[in-house]
Order: structure tokens, then C-alpha cells, then sequence
């Protein structure tokens, strides 16, 4: 039987130490604000931005939303971000992903001041995360890191495979461990013999949004296996990728799917908020 990694209870704390904190910049006219900007209307989207001002509420961080009509202009957008990079009172900038097809997101993401760029996601932060340079890291990645941090489980000199290699997930997770001194393998699509390779994991990370592609047979005993997938299944029931029932037999530490990676992505993006806050 592994340990369960309680990434609901572990993001609360988070939170309520984010809500000192800011209680505490308040008092020395610092009010730390976050600007949401989304484009059309998708469901997943609409719940997501609605559990981040929730966050915001709760921990005392101001929010502004931005609802864009779906057929805005690119450089409407542009201009939109660029009024929001010169303004004074916002620390954080987040476009939700994602937005129609029309719209360049790259360019997008790019013309975020990357000082407010709370979801790591600019260019500059993500070339300060592969030099190991201090900036903005992307939140789930984060999330997971600090996951592993507060279990005191050691990542040094560990096995430590993911399963995707997406900008905002994989690359940036991978990147994380190797700065914390694991030995990390990357699999991917084209990824041959991929069970071979995740048999050797000591920290196994499944990011790549198959529900339950990691299969028991995938993972050796003892492994920490980090489950970042959010899959609906035929139920239509929320499920990550990993066969938690079988895997977690054999697992010494595993994260559930929910509560697990998600809320440590929020709380991980209202602590960015924090910093750029305190920075500025
Ligand atoms: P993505 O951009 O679609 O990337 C998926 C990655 O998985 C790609 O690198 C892809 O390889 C790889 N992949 C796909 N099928 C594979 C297979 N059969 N074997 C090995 N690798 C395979 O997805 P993402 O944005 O990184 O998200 C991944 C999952 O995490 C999704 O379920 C998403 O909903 C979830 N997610 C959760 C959170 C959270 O807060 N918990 C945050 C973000 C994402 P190629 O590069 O070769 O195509």
C-alpha cells in the first residue's frame, strides 16, 4: 500500500500561508492583483478561471476578468495585453488556453511582460528555468515539485522518467527535476518500449492525458508514481492517467486524480502572483 499524496489538504496550506502573507503586504500598501483574460467561451475554461478567482477571494489577492468576444482581432488582443503590462496595479497576467483558431497564442503568451508573466509561460522565464535562473515557473510543474518537497521525498540522484513532453507540463517538469539533480528521461508518442523505460523510474510522472495508460506492469515497486493527467471517462467520471487501483498496490508514495496535481496548480499560480507582487 503507498501513501496517499494529499495535494487537496497540502494547496489549502499553501493558501492559508499565502493569505498571511498577503495580509501582511496589504499593511505595507502592496495589494498583489491578478488580470484573467479569456477568450470565447469554453466550459472547461469558464470552470477553471472561475476555481483561480475563487483562490483570489479566498486568499485576498484582487482579480479583474477580461471576457473577450470570440471573434476579437489578434492585435485587439495584443493591445489589450499590452494596456494590461503597462498597468500599474496588476501583477500577474493570464490568458486562459484555449482560444480560437484565429489567434496566434504564441505571440500572445510572448507579448506578456514576462515580469507578470505568473504562468510561466514567456519565453524569458522559460530560458531563466533551463539555466536555473530564478523567474516564473510554469504552475503545475511547480505544483508537483512542491509536492515532492513537502513528503520529503528526495529527488537527487533519482531515476525520474515523464511521460510528455508538452511546454507547459513535461518540458518544464523535466527541466525542474534535472535542477533538483535527478537523472530524467523524457517519453513521448514515438517513444519505443516505453514500459522498459518506465520500470526504471524511481519518480514516474504520467502527463499526457491517456486515462489509465500507466498500467501496473509500467512501474516498479516502490516507485513514487505523480499523476498529472485530467481525463473524463466514459462515466464521464474526472480520472488521470494511471490505473490508481493496481499502481497504488505497488507504489510507495502516488497522487489521486482529483486531488491531487490540480489544486497545487492553483495554489502554485496564486503563489506567483505573490512573488511578482513582492518583486515589483
Ligand atoms: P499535451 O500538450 O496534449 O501533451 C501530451 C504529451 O503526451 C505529448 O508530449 C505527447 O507526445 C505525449 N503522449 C501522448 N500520447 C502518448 C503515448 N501513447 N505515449 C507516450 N506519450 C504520449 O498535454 P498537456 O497539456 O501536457 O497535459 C497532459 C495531461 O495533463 C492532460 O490530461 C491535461 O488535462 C493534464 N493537465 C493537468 C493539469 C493539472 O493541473 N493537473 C495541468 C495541465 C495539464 P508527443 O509530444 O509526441 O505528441
Amino acid at each position: 500500500m503507498s501513501v496517499l499524496i494529499n495535494g487537496k489538504e497540502l494547496a489549502q496550506k499553501i493558501r492559508l500561508g499565502l493569505k498571511e502573507e498577503v495580509e501582511v503586504l496589504t499593511k505595507q500598501g502592496i495589494n498583489p492583483k491578478l488580470a484573467v483574460i479569456m477568450v470565447g467561451s469554453d466550459k472547461a475554461s469558464e470552470v477553471y478561471v472561475r476555481n483561480k478567482s475563487k483562490a483570489c477571494n479566498e486568499i485576498g489577492i484582487a482579480f479583474e476578468e477580461f471576457l473577450l468576444d470570440e471573434n476579437i482581432k489578434m492585435e485587439d488582443l495584443l493591445s489589450l495585453i499590452k494596456g494590461l503590462n503597462a498597468r500599474d496595479d496588476i501583477n500577474g497576467i493570464l490568458l486562459q488556453s484555449p482560444i480560437p483558431k484565429h489567434l496566434d497564442i504564441r505571440q500572445a503568451f510572448n507579448a506578456i511582460d514576462y515580469k507578470k508573466d505568473v504562468d510561466g509561460f514567456h519565453p524569458v522565464n522559460v530560458g531563466k528555468l533551463a539555466i536555473g535562473e530564478e523567474g516564473f515557473v510554469s504552475c503545475t510543474p511547480a505544483g508537483v515539485m512542491k509536492m515532492l518537497e513537502e513528503y520529503n521525498i528526495n529527488v537527487e540522484g533519482k531515476r525520474a522518467v515523464v511521460i510528455g513532453r508538452s511546454n507547459i507540463v513535461g518540458k518544464p517538469l523535466s527541466q525542474l527535476l534535472l535542477n533538483a539533480n535527478a537523472t530524467v528521461t523524457i517519453c513521448h508518442s514515438r517513444t519505443q518500449n516505453i514500459k522498459e523505460i518506465t520500470k526504471q523510474a524511481d519518480i514516474l510522472v504520467a502527463a499526457l492525458g491517456k486515462p489509465k495508460f500507466v498500467t501496473a506492469d509500467m512501474v516498479k515497486e516502490g516507485a513514487v508514481v505523480i499523476d498529472v493527467g485530467i481525463n473524463r471517462n466514459e462515466e464521464g467520471k474526472l480520472v488521470g492517467d494511471v490505473d490508481f487501483e493496481n499502481v497504488e498496490k505497488l507504489a510507495s508514495y502516488i497522487t489521486p486524480v482529483p486531488g491531487g496535481v490540480g489544486p497545487m496548480t492553483v495554489a502554485m499560480l496564486m503563489a506567483n502572483v505573490v512573488k511578482s507582487a513582492k518583486l515589483k
